[in-house]
């Protein structure tokens, strides 16, 4: 493995903001995002995890997909599919594990969605490891880990004289700088972890279906729905058409994609104002079954990586371990 100093890590980087879009942990008025940075010196590197996951950089929060003209009787559809290359340094490893989850649908179930796979294309993840778990963070338990390389196109991890660096792609190798990189001598030192959360295996969910613990733990849910904003793997979407103005006789329309959550209120609402999910109750039990039963038994991934940015996040302190334990007792009980 390959060793970079501080500096050269710094000279390195400035050289990739000049080349191409850098986009990196940032202070955004005192939150911290992945955003673009003109050098080096505005990336933010003391940090358990941005607020947003690196998921917005591929699936933004909102997004034109189309641009729609009319013009009496015809109709004419532009796609408006994103260009340029990126590199997106500093990403953590639980949100570089979520693109299992949004891979699966997006990219390796028909139809392919081309605004996603082009971003993923278009961009090289260059992971910085985790020297320990942050408070709420549990990857561990879901198969990741605070170093785990999977999904980067470089590892860097932090050791004493620099940055050790991993290639995993050829991607990767391809933005190495051009400079002699030393070989790294000693051993890369292993992060801090947290006890690790109990994880239910698939078949502990559904004899739960029908517990009354869906009821009561959803209770004091906001249907707010900011857990599946935050969230590196959620990735329900909904789809509208917006007027624009008029031009040269015709008529425009943009038709955008926003987030969406099985957590809102009127997510599984459908005409005639019928709602199979009215209950909050249904709504959470919806949104754990998900991540580690649906999910799973459709597509392969679980869709958590253990990242606990909803567990900070939630304005009323719903927490997905204490679901997890919940459900795992439960399994326990009634096996
Ligand atoms: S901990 Fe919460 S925010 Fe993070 S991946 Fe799991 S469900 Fe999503
Ligand atoms: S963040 Fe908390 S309150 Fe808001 S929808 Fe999710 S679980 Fe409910």
């Amino acid at each position: 493995m390959q060793l970079i100093s501080h500096s050269g890590l710094a000279t390195w980087l400035d050289h990739l903001a000049q080349e191409t879009t850098l986009i990196a942990p940032r202070n955004v008025d005192g939150v911290l995002l992945y955003r673009p940075v003109q050098s080096s010196g505005d990336i933010v590197w003391d940090f358990v995890r941005p607020v947003l996951s690196v998921k917005e950089a591929f699936f933004p929060a909102t997004e034109r997909v189309l641009t729609i003209e009319k013009t009496g009787q015809q109709i004419r559809l532009n796609e408006t599919v994103p260009d340029g290359e990126r590199v997106i340094f500093g990403v953590r490893s639980c949100d570089a594990r979520g693109f299992l989850a949004m891979d699966a649908l997006f990219a390796n179930t028909e139809p392919v969605d081309v605004y996603y796979t082009t971003r993923r294309e278009n961009t090289a993840l260059i992971g910085l490891s985790c020297n320990e778990m942050g408070e709420t963070c549990f990857c561990t338990s879901t198969g990741g880990a605070p170093d785990d390389p999977t999904g980067m196109d470089l590892m860097l991890t932090e050791v004493d004289d620099g940055y050790a660096i991993q290639v995993i792609t050829e991607k990767g190798a391809a933005l190495l700088p051009e400079i002699t990189l030393q070989e790294l001598a000693g051993e890369i030192p292993q992060p801090v972890l947290n006890d690790p959360v109990p994880f239910p295996p698939m078949e502990a969910w559904p004899p739960q279906f029908n517990d009354a613990y869906w009821a009561d733990m959803a209770e004091r849910c906001l249907s707010c729905r900011i857990c599946a904003y935050v969230c590196p793997t959620c990735r329900c979407f909904d789809v509208r058409d917006e007027p624009l103005p008029a031009e040269n006789g015709s008529q425009h329309f943009e038709r955008i994609r926003c987030w969406d959550s099985c957590a809102g209120e009127v997510y599984r609402q459908i005409a005639g104002g019928h709602n199979p999910r009215a209950a909050k109750g249904d709504r959470m039990r919806n949104r754990f079954f998900c991540k580690f039963y649906y999910y799973p038994e459709q597509y392969g991934p679980v869709a958590c990586t253990g990242c606990g940015r909803c567990v900070d996040a939630c304005p009323v302190n719903i927490d997905i371990t204490e679901v997890m334990h919940a459900v795992q007792r439960l399994a326990e009980v009634e096996p």
